[in-house]
């Protein structure tokens, strides 16, 4: 492959190799990259900046590269891999089956383990990963924002103030120093409760009418403390669906965020937990309602194939995780009645639900089998909303970039409301919107089918 631009950044790189040989990015894998480029439109980074470094080609020419020893982990070399979402949109586009997803946690595994990052991103990251897959923890440092809106201050950041437009050079672009990250925390900041911080659904819901299936339900970290009505909706469709729901009290966290940031040891101890909290729940689905968490559970089997004690533990459980919406497809016919609900809706692919799951008509299915609603057609929909985990507090301005566009695509279609997901997308969206001058509502496709079930709006 030739390209101007890898010969003259490979100069710029190191003459030591990237990776060492503990789990690098698989040769095997790379090869069968044939360079043909399909993947480039789909790719956000590349579509905002037009670099064949920052395209999923690129990156995986990086690999070869960072492997055979013609590039170290330089600075240069990380900053293409810290700037990829891991939205697997290019995963969708690629003809030739490229497995991206293997290859960019094992290279994140070895910058995560090798890469001397700065103080300060390094204090940044670890306070993340204290607190984000904790719930505890997260409660505590979520009450503030909880206090403020109960003596009657809506908690607004930066929210509510109409975007002034800016044109950016293309060589300004990615800030990301502890201004940037905690200006977007602040416009990120959710609107909690104190019903919200201590909601919990019953660990046991019985099945409404004969037993059809029996569903384990993954609560989630963030979902659970900041959208519990979309784990309070799961549980309602499921059962009024035919079946019983199990959510064990003593889940945690199964892992994503840490899957998703190359954290792998991290990543695999949250899987064997879980793993063996839903063996123990005795379930026949396990039912995920956020798109990160379903993604990083169905890959159990990969994470954890070199530990004997664990591998097939975690290739039975992982086979048993299903998005909620292919549950809800797979209860067809359904048993519950849906009442008409008059909505224009405008519904965003999760990337890890679409891309990274292929799970895109289950949800479509599920909206439209509610009566008056019209699902409108968004411009770019295969492009990533700039959630992506943590990678909107890492990565803030390419993640507004994208987040600001993305409202533009949904603004054009003026919706109603607009369903996605996944917890970190809905946050995404409402800050995006809201520098628009919009307040869209945001919702769960679960919602949605649980208001149509209850008759309510
Ligand atoms: S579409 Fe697939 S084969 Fe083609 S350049 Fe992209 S990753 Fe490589
Ligand atoms: S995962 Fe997304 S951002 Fe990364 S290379 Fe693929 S398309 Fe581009």
């Amino acid at each position: 492959m030739t390209h101007l631009r890898s010969a003259e950044e490979a100069a710029s790189f190191g003459a030591q190799a990237a990776f060492d040989s503990d789990h690098a990015p698989d040769p095997a894998l790379i090869d069968t990259c044939v360079h043909c480029g399909f993947c480039l439109p789909t790719c956000p980074t590349y579509v905002l900046w037009g670099e064949e470094m920052d395209s999923p080609r690129g990156r995986i020419y990086l690999m070869k590269a960072g492997l055979e020893g013609r590039t170290g982990m330089t600075p240069s070399f990380v900053k293409h891999f810290d700037a990829c979402l891991g939205c697997m949109a290019c995963v969708t586009a690629c003809p030739s089956g490229v497995q991206y997803a293997p290859l960019i946690e094992a290279t994140r595994g070895q910058i995560e383990r090798r890469y001397p990052r700065s103080f300060g991103d390094r204090l940044f990251r670890s306070a993340i990963f204290a607190l984000f897959p904790y719930p505890r923890r997260l409660r505590v440092a979520l009450a503030p924002l909880a206090l403020i809106r109960s003596v009657g201050r809506p908690f607004q950041g930066r929210r509510g103030e109409p975007e002034r437009v800016t044109l950016q050079a293309p060589g300004a672009r990615r800030r990301h120093g502890l201004a940037q990250r905690l200006r977007a925390m602040l416009s990120l900041a959710p609107d909690v409760t104190w019903r919200s911080l201590f909601a919990a659904v019953p660990e046991r819901t019985p099945a409404v009418g004969a037993r059809r299936l029996t569903v384990g339900l993954l609560t989630g970290c963030v979902q659970r403390l900041v959208f519990p009505r979309v784990n309070e909706a799961t549980v309602n469709v499921m059962a009024a669906e035919g079946c019983d729901v199990v959510a064990p009290a003593d889940q945690g966290c199964c892992g994503a965020l840490a899957l998703h940031a190359g954290r792998l040891d991290d990543a695999r101890a949250f899987a064997r937990r879980t793993v063996e909290i839903f063996e123990r729940a005795g379930v026949e689905r396990i039912a995920v309602n956020a798109a990160g968490c379903g993604s990083s559970m169905k890959e159990y089997g990969s994470l954890l194939a070199d530990d004997p004690a664990w591998a097939d533990r975690a290739r039975a459980v992982a086979a048993r995780v299903r998005d909620v919406s292919e549950i809800v497809s797979e209860l067809d016919p359904p048993r519950a009645p849906r009442h008409p609900l008059a909505l224009r809706v405008a519904y965003h692919d999760a990337c890890h639900l679409a891309h990274a799951q292929g799970v895109r008509q289950p949800p479509r299915d599920l909206l439209r089998s509610i009566p008056g609603i019209e699902l409108l057609p968004l411009a770019d929909q295969d492009i990533c909303c700039g959630s992506a985990g943590i990678y909107n507090l890492v990565e803030p301005e390419t993640a507004r970039e994208l987040g600001d566009r993305k409202a533009g695509f949904i603004d054009a279609a003026q919706p109603d409301l607009i369903a996605t997901a996944n917890p970190g997308c809905m946050l995404q969206l409402a800050a995006a919107a809201a520098r628009k001058g919009h307040a869209w509502p945001i919702r769960h496709p679960i919602e949605i089918l649980d208001a149509s079930i209850r008759g309510s709006h």
